[in-house]
């Protein structure tokens, strides 16, 4: 291992999410910075990983019962080189520094990469919003923003959500705001229709991945149409990138929760996927529901004595992982493989592990990196920030394309860093070098800061 990345987890210790994240891309652009003498005097590697500022604080909240419960907050601000913090916040028993440092850091190069002006931030907490009532769930958001508000702001850091983050928490989280501060500002986006939101936002990560994949397959003259898809996650992500696979003619056959998997071979149609919305959006149920209503499909339960996730063994000829971090582990690689699996787009924040990438490149899987193909999501939090800059809204069309644009954009912004450093091709190492190379541009002419 190089003595820089030897010192940045030394000075990290234990934070094993957040040294996956550096290592990969410091792997893909050591060479850049070898090349370029500048970014090693203005340590800008260095820099990039130590975060501009870490806020952590305690949420304190009362439960339905009446008892007093305390959860951890945080926002990460990791670097605001070429705009203002931005990413989401997560709210999952799992989240730590480590996990929310790994974000944070992955979100300034995907954020780079839309082409728009967002630095990188994450936040939340290791509150569980599963089983908790909606009054809870309100009383806990107040708590949260009653801290983060003060730390935030519409052209400072402007967070949105992710996993346990969606439209009814970012709703109480702006009220909260609104009503401490006495504004109304475009502090967090996500909002809904007719308050500051975008026209497509919730669509945009599961559509803007969908189109990075298409865009993958017509560099090789092939198409969506036909194509059996694994997808994980039930989520807002992969809710919608199943959406657009069906209307491109592709078949999605798995969805999962942290229960475990659905595989429907005879094809998840968009009334099922009608249903899975609700079941999810609404009544907040569990994936194994969905095999109780379709006879054509089987639930599997997880095996967490298991050292590989069986649904990613299943025939396929593309996979859309859209859960969570390492989901993806060397054996799942070997088996997505085996199963005839050729392009692996990522959906979900760094769902493949390292061992397993190495494993997809070598046997020739097209890899797309998260912070790659699911930039779409936050490139339309940035757009629902120009339109709450200036008041005016675009049409659903309107957004849509430009969202198209923004992922065409990436995909040969990637594909041509790739070329430029020989790493034709190779998606993985673009995406590092394309972000990193706006970033660091952007760091050197501000100075030592
Ligand atoms: N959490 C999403 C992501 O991982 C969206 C962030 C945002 O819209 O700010 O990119």
């Amino acid at each position: 291992m190089s003595s820089l990345l030897k010192s940045i987890f030394d000075r990290n210790p234990g934070e094993s999410e957040f040294h996956q994240a550096v290592e990969e891309v410091y792997e893909t652009v050591e060479k850049v910075i070898k090349k370029n003498p500048q970014y090693q005097k203005a340590k800008i590697f260095e820099r990039m990983t130590e975060p501009e500022r870490l806020i952590s604080f305690r949420v304190t909240w009362v439960d339905d019962k009446g008892d007093v419960q305390v959860n951890k907050g945080y926002r990460v601000q990791m670097n605001s080189a070429i705009g203002p913090y931005k990413g989401g916040l997560r709210f999952h028993p799992s989240v730590n520094p480590s996990i929310l440092k790994f974000l944070a850091f992955e979100q300034i190069f995907k954020n780079a990469l839309t082409g728009l002006p967002m630095g990188g931030g994450k936040g939340g907490s290791d509150f569980n919003p599963k089983g908790k009532s909606d009054g809870e769930v309100m009383r806990f958001c107040q708590a949260f923003m009653s801290e983060l508000s003060k730390h935030i702001g519409h052209r400072l850091d402007v967070p949105a959500g992710d996993i346990g983050v969606g439209g009814r928490e970012i709703g109480y989280m702006f009220g909260a705001y609104k009503k401490m501060q006495n504004e109304f500002t475009g502090v967090l986006t996500g909002k809904g229709q007719g308050w500051g939101g975008s026209l497509i936002r919730p669509e945009a990560t599961g559509y803007g991945l969908v189109y990075f994949a298409q865009n993958m397959l017509a560099e090789q003259n092939d198409s969506l149409n036909g194509k059996t898809c694994l997808v994980s996650g039930s989520g807002n992500v992969a809710q919608f990138a199943m959406k657009k696979l069906l209307i491109l003619g592709a078949k999605p056959v798995t969805a999962s929760d942290s229960s475990g998997y659905i595989y429907d071979e005879d094809g998840i149609s968009s009334e099922k996927l009608d249903f899975i919305m609700e079941l999810k959006n609404e009544k907040r149920g569990r994936i194994s529901e969905y095999a109780d209503k379709f006879k054509s499909a089987k639930f599997f339960a997880n095996d967490t004595k298991s050292d590989h996730n069986p649904m990613w063994a299943i025939k396929a000829d593309c996979a859309f992982p859209c859960a969570t971090q390492n989901e993806i582990n060397i054996k799942d690689a070997k088996n997505l493989i085996a199963g005839g699996v050729k392009l692996l787009a990522e959906g979900a924040n760094m769902p493949t592990m390292s061992d397993a990438i190495v494993e997809l490149l070598k046997a020739g899987v097209n890899y797309a990196p998260g912070k790659a193909s699911n930039a779409g999501g936050v490139a339309t939090s940035g757009l629902e920030m120009v339109q709450n800059y200036s008041g005016i809204y675009w049409t659903r069309e309107e957004v849509d394309t430009r969202l198209r644009e923004i992922m065409k954009g990436i995909h040969d912004s990637c594909l041509q860093a790739s070329k430029e450093y020989g790493m034709d091709g190779n998606y993985q190492a673009g995406a590092n070098i394309a972000g990193f190379v706006k970033v660091a541009n952007a760091m050197v002419a501000q100075g030592i800061i």
